[in-house]
């Protein structure tokens, strides 16, 4: 047997890492005791000080001793009680082990009670135990963190890597408790100040000021599922090059999931640059017993039921939030109001249908595969036919009804080094990257497509039979639908032998399997992701839209209106498939700070 003290630093090792998970242990305990507010100070990064004081429910004498024994705990009884934990705490670890790797001091007074009890143990061995504790509710005092372990104070970073680590994690509770109020002092300085609030907006207001928060797009939380999504997340254009933003929390509890983490990254699917990450507070409530929360030691990961279902929910909820701020960004091309007699008249206006378009318009793509099999070049029509554009999509023109359709006026300017629309909005000059625009119109027509009747496909002269190396025939008999559905008519033909008979109508190739071949070696490390919808995303966003109107190809004026018309009807015209923005804003302020008018 291990003596009790050696015990309790063994569970140390795992529940504290470092001055980060002693602060989140200790305010997790405020939280559970019902504190509305919760003080938190720290000294060199929390090695040498952290002190947690709240105004929750204390503990009498007797309680108070307790506490402090491992496996001592007032939130479970029973292992069935982890079925329905509402509690952040239930492992009765964490006072123990951090009272065995410290200098610690707990004092505490329940409401009512005359005196309270103060406690201090060092090391693990209770020192004093004695009247005390002036206000009501608990304050933990830890000093001198892993004194007596050197190993793992070895392991620490600097104060101020400890001190950022400790002051993230304490952002997470704040966020997930926004009707606590939060103080955290670091060096006698105030690092925040948060008062309690009703909603989580003031919560990330005051934490990451009006900028932000301006950026954000409220999810609208779903009634019926059983997997509620709500909170906020980044616009398309919003991200990150480190997680430090991506917030989830599960049933109140901030947790890292692989699950969510996937979710979201196929949520933001074409709305992110590879290697970017996406900006969220976002909340996932289920019942309690479709989540295990005792999977990790620091309560940190969670594993659920239905991860398939939490997902699904994930996604929709951000792809819907994503799509919801069409309308706020199709403002941005509202021309200036006119201004009478002005220069402005003379440049045309054109009038937008804003509401969706009838039925879906006819594409006419086509691409002729040359030589490479990845290389897909515009077949050269006529040279007559003006300027040369490797697709076209004939879209009709629509005639707004008056009663149903709003018009929007925008106002091109002119073109810059054939790439660039520039236009004028209210607010100054946006530029408009033609090639991203395009290829993000085209993107979203092929995947209709896809998901509705599937691609056209063409029928080659003569089936083409070839063979795969086991892991490419893996991918290919697991894809094989999707394939279909993009219009590549393969079947299985024998072990790791297929036979392709058509392709993708807007692929003109010649050569069938050099293609399969291309879209295999492109998709199958692009694509960790087993959702066919995504793949097939994938697989438009590679094949198809690297051949968009490239830079340079001049357009002319119709076609540039019309290619902003057609940008405005996208679920997502704010970024290319590749997640790249369409569209830049330069504001009358900044352009007013570069010529020295405003400073
Ligand atoms: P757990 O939170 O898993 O129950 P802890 O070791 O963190 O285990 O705490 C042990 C017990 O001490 C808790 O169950 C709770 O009853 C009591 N306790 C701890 N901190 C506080 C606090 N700040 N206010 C009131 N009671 C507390
Ligand atoms: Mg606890």
């Amino acid at each position: 047997m291990l003596p009790e003290t050696v015990a309790s630093q063994v569970a140390a090792g795992e529940v504290i890492e470092r001055p980060a998970s002693v602060a989140k242990e200790l305010v997790e305990n405020s939280i559970d005791a019902g504190a509305r507010k919760i003080d938190i100070l720290v000294r060199r990064g929390g090695v040498s000080l952290l002190r947690v004081i709240d105004d929750g429910c204390g503990m009498d004498r007797d309680d108070a001793l307790l506490s402090l024994e491992r496996h001592a705990t007032s939130k479970i009884r029973s292992a069935s009680d982890l079925e329905a934990v509402a509690t952040l705490g239930f492992r009765g670890e964490a006072l123990p082990s951090i009272a065995s790797v410290s200098r610690f001091r707990l004092t505490t007074r329940e409401k009512d009670a005359v005196a309270g009890t103060d406690i201090v143990v060092n090391g693990g061995k209770i020192g004093v135990v004695r009247d005390g504790g002036e206000a009501a509710g608990t304050q933990v005092e830890v000093r001198s963190l892993f004194y007596n372990l050197p190993a793992r104070r070895k392991f620490l970073r600097s104060e101020n890597t400890e001190s950022r680590n400790l002051e993230h994690q304490l952002h997470l509770l704040a966020i997930g408790h926004p009707e606590i109020g939060f103080t955290l002092v670091r060096e006698d300085r105030i690092l925040f100040q948060l008062p309690p609030t009703a909603n989580l907006v003031d919560r990330l207001r005051d934490l990451y000021g009006p900028e932000l928060v301006d950026k954000l797009l409220t999810v609208e939380r779903e009634a019926s599922a059983a997997v509620r999504v709500r909170g906020f997340i980044g616009r398309a254009g919003l991200s990150r090059s480190a997680r430090d933003q991506q917030l989830l929390f599960v049933n109140g509890r901030a947790v890292e999931n692989a699950v969510l983490s996937a979710a979201l990254r196929e949520g933001y699917h074409t709305a992110l640059m590879k290697g970017q990450y996406p900006v969220t507070f976002l909340f996932i409530d289920v019942e309690p017993g479709a989540v295990d929360v005792n999977v990790h030691p620091a309560k940190r990961e969670v594993r659920f039921r239905d991860p398939g279902g939490v997902r699904e929910a994930v996604v929709r909820a951000i792809q819907r939030t994503l799509e919801s701020d069409r309308a706020g960004w199709q403002e941005k091309f509202r021309a200036p109001d006119p201004v009478v007699g002005g220069a402005r008249a003379v440049v045309p206006q054109i009038a937008v249908p804003v509401a969706a378009p009838p039925e879906l318009p006819q594409l006419e793509t086509e691409f002729a595969l040359r030589g490479q099999a990845a290389r897909i070049d515009l077949p050269n029509r006529s040279e007559t036919d003006g300027p040369k554009r490797a697709i076209e999509v004939n879209r009709p023109y629509l005639e707004p009804t008056q009663e149903v359709q709003r018009t929007q006026q925008f106002q091109i300017i002119g073109v810059l080094n054939k790439l660039y629309v520039l236009m004028e909005n209210a607010e100054g000059l946006v530029l408009v990257d033609q090639h991203a625009a395009h290829e993000r119109i085209l993107f979203e027509e092929l995947r209709r497509r896809m998901e509705e009747q599937g691609v056209p496909s063409q029928k080659l002269l003569l089936p083409q039979t070839f063979d795969l190396p086991p892991k490419d025939s893996e991918w290919i008999a697991r894809n094989m639908s999707i394939l279909q559905k993009m219009g590549i008519g393969i079947e299985e033909f024998g072990p790791n032998t297929f036979k392709i008979d058509s392709l993708p109508q807007f692929v003109r190739a010649l050569d069938g399997v050099q293609f399969i071949q291309a879209v295999i070696d492109e998709l199958k490390s692009a694509s960790d992701s087993s959702s066919p919808l995504r793949l097939g995303e994938d697989m438009i966003a590679k094949t198809v839209c690297r051949h968009a109107v490239k830079a340079n190809d001049p357009l002319r004026y119709p076609e540039i209106e019309k290619l902003i018309q057609d940008l405005l009807e996208c679920d997502l015209p704010y970024c290319c498939p590749h997640g790249r923005p369409t569209m830049i804003q330069i504001s009358h302020a900044e352009l007013e700070k570069k010529f020295g008018r405003k400073v």
